[in-house]
């Protein structure tokens, strides 16, 4: 008889996001024709300044292990950006370069998480968070949080959840799924009460490039020195340069300990990211950053046209998106099974979105918008006809 595989690994529910993308590829390889609203991948082309980086560095034989952290000429320009546009004063030493930001908040919460420890969650959450948690042991804590609030965690709702076995509390900001962008006095509050529990902070910041509306980013480190010292900095490459596959993401801490122990961890598990890719993510934030300003515009232009298609359907609300590139859209009156509606959507409106039940959050749905200004507006159009079939259907005064 063979032996069971281990508790852990059977605990995982495998990453939905990633699960409904290999789906539309291989119905999309079939010949089908599906418009993806679903997985948070850019869709622009790497600049070729970062190209180039990568090039040269193969061409030069940049092939040996590098340090665990990473090489110091990434961690040097990791710094300085963190310091110019997040306000945190970080040195080098903070930095450790990881294998995407997955990595790093994986290695984030190995390093702080034994067996039974509670890690507050905000709903709705990035599919990752609560199987990372689970992996490293810990027990998720879900925050709720109310739609009128665009679904955004507060200081009470925190204080309420921490207990004696709370580890960490995880902040996305901007967050996915919802867009959502917090405020500085919202995050304060919540930096506030962790500093004031001795409770760890992991602050999401992959998105923080991705603001609309004049919505402005604010750092949970840059709160002051005793906020530094409990938070744990994570951003990456796949969104603000469009690198998802080159797997580039980074983890910072001004707290000593947890630099050591996370980079003790990193190396056993990956050595460290790619000599090559970390060379083409120094070039990245070297380069003048008119291109990532470019790119947010045209997510702009897509999602104002989406949310104007949207507002014309019947019976749909949704989180008004300052950040991001997803939009969290209540469609509750048309199903109370957002897999099922998302599945249906699939295979008879074809077009791909992400249910909320993958972010914790029932009667609502995701659609991205890092796809083509083309695919939005065809996307679209199938996506509110749909709609609109299944309200005659289910209208008995229609
Ligand atoms: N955090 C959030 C909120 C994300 O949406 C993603 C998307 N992939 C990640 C982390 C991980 O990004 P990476 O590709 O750098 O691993
Ligand atoms: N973060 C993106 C998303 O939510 C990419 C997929 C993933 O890594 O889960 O769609």
């Amino acid at each position: 008889m063979k032996r069971p595989l281990s508790i852990k690994s059977q605990s995982i529910v495998p990453s939905a996001t990633l699960a409904l993308s290999a789906l539309t590829k291989e119905l999309q390889a079939n010949g089908e024709d599906i418009i993806s609203f679903g997985i948070g991948e850019p869709d622009f082309n790497v600049d070729q300044v970062i190209k180039q980086a990568a090039v040269d560095a193969i061409n030069s034989d940049f092939s040996h292990y590098t340090e665990v952290k990473g090489i110091y000429e990434l961690r040097e320009e990791i710094a300085e950006r963190l310091q110019s546009e997040n306000g945190i004063k970080y040195s080098p030493d903070d930095i450790i370069a990881t294998s995407g930001a997955k990595h790093a908040l994986f290695t984030a919460l190995q390093t702080l998480v034994s067996e039974g420890d509670e890690v507050i969650v905000p709903l709705p959450y990035w599919v990752s968070y609560s199987e990372m948690i689970k992996l490293a042991g810990g027990v998720p804590v879900l925050a709720r949080t109310e739609f009128e609030n665009s679904f955004l965690p507060d200081a009470d709702i925190i204080r309420e959840l921490i207990s004696d076995k709370t580890k960490a509390v995880i902040i996305n900001d901007p967050v996915n799924p919802t867009g959502a962008v917090m405020d500085k006095k919202r995050l304060k509050g919540i930096v506030e009460v962790c500093v004031e529990n001795g409770v760890y902070i992991i602050s999401d910041e992959i998105y923080d490039k991705f603001l609309y509306d004049g919505a402005k980013h604010y750092s949970a480190a840059a709160f002051g020195e005793e906020a530094s010292d409990i938070t744990i900095t994570i951003n990456g490459f796949s969104k603000t340069y469009a690198m998802p596959g080159w797997r580039l993401g980074y983890a910072a801490s001004s707290n000593k300990d947890i630099v050591k122990a996370m980079s003790g961890i990193s190396g056993h598990c990956i050595s460290h990211p790619s000599s090559i890719v970390q060379k083409a993510g120094a070039a990245a934030l070297k380069a003048e950053q008119g291109f990532v300003g470019k790119m947010v515009k045209e997510y702009d232009r897509r999602r104002q046209y989406m949310m104007t298609q949207l507002n014309k359907a019947e019976n749909l609300r949704f989180v008004l998106p300052k950040g991001a590139f997803y939009l969290f859209v209540d469609i509750s009156a048309y199903s109370g099974n957002s897999s099922e509606f998302a599945m249906d959507m699939l295979r008879n409106g074809k077009v791909a979105v992400v249910p909320g039940s993958a972010f914790g959050l029932e009667g609502f749905i995701r659609l991205s918008y890092a796809c083509s200004y083309e695919d939005i507006v065809k996307g679209m159009n199938r996506f509110t006809s749909y709609l609109s079939n299944i309200h005659e259907q289910t209208d008995p005064d229609y």
